[in-house]
């Protein structure tokens, strides 16, 4: 029998949140795309809190829309709840989140990608990865899914999520598989290691969900939406869904007790799992064990969707037998009566580290060959789509002969999230935090547009509106800014005016009513771009710093080892790293001032 085989210039494999992303954006720059998913009922699936955004992730999710991704659009279209999270704090804290209707959100997702042209989207399961030697380095040739059947192209990005050889735990119970209902990936973990890749493991867990009919709302607070609520994408103008509430209950002393009494049946404790899970999303049975002068934990009682009854406990997160399970939930307030629809389970899968990745998200160990998402390390919708997103334009990139398109941590949270994965690898599961941006007060959700869309135009990967959009919101900028560094109220220009904390774009339109011409959105760039100033100014002398050395590129071939004079820690770790430029050098954890001195007289051949 003749093989099968079909022939494109970008396959992408899994469509999660990465994968669909991906494929998205390599088919927006044209290459013949294909995009392979185990099942697509479950394209775009949130395997655990129907939500998008959040502090950080929420500022990702704009980024990702700034520079034409799906995401944005897709919980605008579906959402349930909207929140601008620290509202009260300054405007780089400001971050936007939401409910999503879970499976609204996967049709839309899904449906924006077969509408894609140049995107073949199919449910295969892939099996291995195929590659030729060329001048000593693999390369990637496709990738051959059950059946035998090949797709050969000379780029692939690898999503696959938490599927990569998983384990599902619920108390002593093991079952092979990773998200719950689906099966696992064993072909793939293979094929890496063949390839040369290092895997780890790392472990995740998620709550049970329950049944609304099944809730004393009495006992809770509700938590409802905001009153004018802020779309994530900048071509969204107003939000028109119907708003859900959340509503909050608690744990207590009594249901902290029973985790305790049982602690020796959840995997985490019993020794069942030993990889490391996500510090800052921890289990219920963590907390306890943790936070032992905490007598209560607070719990977020989620609605999934429109058209189920289904409630995600958020916060409760647990890999518990289901008899404790059944026992905790009858102690919670408001919960006495809970319908268990699904149990909380945790999930252990292989990752590679991902110090084995150029900035590009290509691996440095087969040529063509791109990762993106919770294959990575990381955790988090957002993360994912935002690695997707590059990987995709990258993959595309390398297909034109062009090079890869790499943002910068003063540019982008996208550009902190994949500096932070290869230049430091991770040693627990990554999640994006406002503290890891050294520049936040550049990177806040607001402005987005401002620094992404232009890029982004320059690449061919926005479309016309949303060009169109962007330049008419930057041109009442600039004619807000003239107006006001030219117009006085009492002598003083309206610029210094407006620098005031207590002043109001409302007080500047009364003394200059062409100003009312200004969107919302255009006064609020120009408010923060003027409050802001001094800040900004200071923060880009350190970035003016940083690119100095950015531009002091290390050529990839360049042999480590000959850093004969250098430490030996030092050697070996940016042997293993291979900075692509000194400022990425320097920020590879131990490695000193004098380090980078000696490895700039090597680069500029004065050793
Ligand atoms: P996924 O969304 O997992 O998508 C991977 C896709 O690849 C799937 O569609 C799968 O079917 C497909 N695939 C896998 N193998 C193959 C193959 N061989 N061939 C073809 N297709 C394949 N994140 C948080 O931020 N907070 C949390 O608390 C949290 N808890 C979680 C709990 C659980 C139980 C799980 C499973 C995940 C949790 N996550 C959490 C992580 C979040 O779901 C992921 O970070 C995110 O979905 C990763 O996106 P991804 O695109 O990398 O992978």
């Amino acid at each position: 029998m003749s093989e099968i085989r079909y022939q494109y210039d970008v396959v992408v494999v899994g469509a999660g949140h990465a994968g669909t992303e991906a494929a998205l954006a390599a088919a927006r720059l044209g290459a013949k795309t294909a995009l392979l998913t185990t099942n697509l009922d479950t394209v775009a699936q949130m395997s655990c809190n129907p939500a998008i955004g959040g502090i950080a992730k929420g500022q990702i999710v704009r980024e990702i829309d700034a520079m034409g991704g799906v995401m944005g659009q897709a919980i605008d279209a579906t959402g349930i709840q909207f929140r601008l999270l620290n509202r009260r704090k300054g405007p780089a804290m400001h971050s936007p989140r939401a409910q999503a209707d879970k499976k609204a959100y996967q049709w839309w997702v899904k449906l924006a990608v077969e509408d894609q042209e140049n995107l073949d989207l199919r449910q295969e399961i892939v099996s291995d990865l195929l590659t030729e030697e060329v001048d000593g380095k693999q390369r990637i040739v496709g990738v051959s899914v059950h059946g035998g059947v090949v797709f050969a192209a000379p780029r692939v990005v690898l999503t696959t999520g938490t599927f990569l050889s998983a384990i599902m735990h619920v108390g002593e119970t093991k079952t092979p598989g990773g998200r719950g209902g689906e099966g696992t990936s064993s072909g793939i973990s293979a094929a890496l290691k063949r390839l040369g890749f290092r895997l780890d493991r790392f472990k995740t867990g998620t709550p049970a969900r329950i049944n609304y009919n099944s809730i004393d709302f009495d006992q809770t607070e509700l938590q409802p939406g905001d009153d004018e609520p802020q779309p994530f994408s900048f071509l969204t103008e107003k939000l028109s869904g119907e708003q859900m509430p959340c509503h909050i209950t608690y744990t207590n002393e009594k249901v902290h007790d029973l985790i305790r009494d049982n602690l020796h049946r959840a995997p985490m404790y019993s020794g069942e799992i030993d990889s490391r899970g996500p510090r800052y999303c921890p289990s219920i049975e963590d907390k306890v064990v943790r936070f032992t002068d905490k007598d209560r934990h607070q719990l977020f009682l989620e609605p999934e969707g429109h058209n189920t009854r289904e409630v995600y406990v958020n916060g409760i997160s647990t890999s518990l037998p289901r008899d404790v399970q059944d026992e905790m939930f009858k102690l919670i307030p408001g919960l006495e009566r809970a319908q268990i629809m699904r149990y909380g389970y945790a999930v252990e899968y292989d990752y590679c580290p991902p110090d084995q990745l150029w900035p590009s998200l290509q691996t440095k160990e087969v040529a063509g060959l791109y990762f993106a998402g919770q294959i990575n390390g990381t955790t988090g919708y957002e993360e994912a789509g935002a690695q997707g997103l590059m990987a995709g334009i990258n993959a595309a990139l390398e297909g034109r002969g062009e090079e890869p398109l790499v943002l910068g941590r003063e540019q982008a949270y996208i550009g902190v999230l994949i500096d932070d994965l290869v230049t430091c690898g991770v040693d627990e599961p990554y999640r994006m935090f406002t503290s890891r941006a050294e520049h936040r007060l550049m990177l806040r959700q607001d402005n987005a547009d401002r620094r992404l869309t232009p890029l982004a135009q320059d690449r061919g990967l926005i479309t016309p509106e949303r060009w169109q959009a962007f330049s008419a919101k930057q041109q009442q900028i600039d004619t807000a800014l003239q107006t006001l560094q030219s117009k006085r109220h009492q002598g003083t220009l309206l610029s210094d005016w407006l620098r005031r904390p207590d002043s109001s774009w409302e007080q500047m339109c009364e003394w200059a009513p062409t100003l009312c011409d200004a969107s919302a959105e255009a006064a609020l760039q120009v408010t923060y771009d003027l409050r802001y100033e001094g800040y900004i100014a200071r923060q880009q002398v350190e970035v003016e710093r940083q690119k100095r050395l950015s531009y002091k590129r290390i050529p990839e071939s360049f042999d480590f080892s000959r850093l004969t004079q250098m430490r030996n820690e030092a050697r070996e770790k940016l042997g293993r790293i291979r900075p692509t430029t000194v400022a990425q050098a320097e920020r590879i954890s131990g490695i000193t001032p004098s380090d980078i001195a000696l490895l700039l007289v090597y680069l500029d051949g004065r050793m």
